[in-house]
């Protein structure tokens, strides 16, 4: 199969003006506003991947018996194009979100999408919107790479054709109160993922099911949810969309092992690889709900904090659940989560050398 193709360029007649782009992404907030164009390929059995498109952003018209509306044959990924100090664009670690999707895709039983048509759908979407690439602290075009299953058809198999779309949307801070820790909802009602499950991958399904137990955690005073293993209730796997660290006697950083049923963040493989540069112990390992409230009783566990593309790391300060609540140390920002998110923000907005070879210039 060849991995890349040549894709038709559909400009926009009627782009946002200088003006209007410039009101729209003042106050961007997170997800939702886009771009003036997006980018689709289609797959069919047999054929492959054909028709690769930049066109203008828009809606899809769909068959009411498009499969994906009924069993859900969707995934998608999350990442960001930095605006560098020198005014170039850059992207982290794309070559993971791209084998990431094809990871979902092979969970889902979907076609596999070559990593190098990933990367070039990106190359060309950026490349007709590169004005939607803000500039301002903490800012970024977020971008939202998915694919769904277009066959017309109600039989349970997996479809025969399908749709890969990117659109684009400039974001500023994902949680409006910026690095303010955010309290969590030990969630013992429901689960996300079980041993066997689509856990790993990152489908619609798991969002849609996570809703109500967002909800429960709202209903409960906290900002968001802490998922836990299905079967004992017991060890923590992560928090609503973002993955989870602790820790503990400021020096060592511990995170739950990828067990197949949570989503391995690549946010949360950078700083397992940052935290050894910053002279931290890491861990990875089953860490339980009683251990997270005896250690932080105890003073052992000095600093919380959940970690994802969104939001980047933001700190954990109180655990409420069916048992009680608790805080982690004094509630507030630790020195060690400010420290890993300022090393990780500095090389994803292009501040500190690439060391890692971690930048994808556009
Ligand atoms: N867990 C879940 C369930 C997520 O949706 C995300 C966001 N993709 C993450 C963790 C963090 O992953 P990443 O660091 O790759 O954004």
């Amino acid at each position: 199969m060849s991995s890349t193709l040549d894709f038709e360029i559909v400009p926009a007649t009627n782009p946002r003006t200088d003006d209007e782009r410039a009101a729209l992404m003042a106050d961007p907030g997170f997800g939702r506003i886009f771009t003036d164009h997006m980018v689709t390929i289609k797959y069919a059995d047999g054929k492959g991947w054909y028709d690769a498109q930049l066109q203008p952003y828009g809606p899809i018209s769909l068959d009411p018996a498009t499969s994906a509306l009924h069993y859900g044959q969707e995934i998608f990924e999350g990442l960001k194009v930095y605006r560098h100090p020198d005014g170039e664009l850059g992207l982290f670690r794309p070559e993971e979100n791209a084998r990431r999707f094809n990871r979902s895709a092979a969970r889902l039983a979907m076609p596999q999408l070559p990593e190098e048509l990933f990367l070039e759908s990106i190359k060309v979407l950026v490349e007709h919107d590169q004005k939607w690439v803000p500039s301002a602290p903490e800012t970024s075009l977020y971008l939202r790479p998915f694919m769904f299953s277009t066959d017309p058809y109600l039989g349970v198999r997996p479809a025969l054709e399908y749709l890969y779309v990117l659109i684009a949307s400039p974001v500023g801070a994902y949680f409006p109160r910026g690095v303010q820790p955010v309290s969590v909802w030990l969630s013992t009602d429901y689960t996300r993922a079980a041993p066997g499950g689509t856990g790993e991958a990152k489908c619609a399904g798991n969002y849609a099911a996570s809703l109500v137990a967002q909800a429960q955690a709202a209903a409960q005073g906290c900002d968001q949810v802490v998922w836990l293993d299905a079967i004992e209730h017991k060890y923590i796997e992560e928090m609503g969309g973002m993955n989870l660290y602790f820790i503990l006697d400021g020096t060592t950083l511990v995170t739950p092992e990828l067990n197949g049923s949570l989503l391995p963040g690549v946010t949360r493989d950078s700083i397992l690889q940052l935290a050894g540069e910053l002279g931290l112990n890491t861990e990875v390992r089953r860490i339980s709900t009683d251990e997270w409230r005896e250690t932080a009783a105890n003073g052992r566990m000095s600093e919380a904090f959940a970690c994802g593309t969104a939001a980047v790391i933001t700190p954990v300060g109180t655990v409420k659940g069916t048992d009680g609540e608790f805080q982690v140390a004094d509630g507030g920002p630790g020195e060690v989560t400010m420290k890993l998110r300022g090393a990780l923000l500095d090389l994803q907005h292009g501040r500190t050398e690439d060391t890692h070879g971690w930048i994808t210039r556009l």
